[in-house]
């Protein structure tokens, strides 16, 4: 995606996938400002303010701003407790999506 290797832990936005400095302002506690993505100067990760049941109903339909909200933007592939949880989703993923293609 011809990103530099400099910003390695960066947010990236979950519309275009480019990252961006920052995916939010605090103000104060409770008040955020979402920041926009100066590619494609839409809203970086609007998923920060939703609730989890959305994000999942996203995930379930296959939505790839909801999977890159959760890899890039959530989950910190560097840990390896989040390398675990990204394995063990991946093998669900895969049985599930085998199990819809062979009509179990
Ligand atoms: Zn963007």
């Amino acid at each position: 995606m011809g990103d530099d290797g400099a910003e390695g832990e960066a947010p990236r936005c979950v519309g275009c996938g480019r990252r961006v400095r920052t995916l939010f302002v605090q103000y104060s506690a409770g008040n955020i400002r979402l920041m926009k993505c100066d590619v494609c100067k839409a809203v970086a990760d609007p998923y920060i303010e939703c609730e989890f049941m959305i994000i999942l109903i996203d995930l379930i339909l296959h939505k790839t701003r909801a999977y890159r909200h959760l890899l890039f933007n959530k989950l910190h592939i560097g840990s390896s407790i989040d390398k675990g949880i990204l394995c063990q989703f991946i093998l669900m993923h895969i049985v599930l999506d085998a199990c819809i293609h062979f009509h179990l």
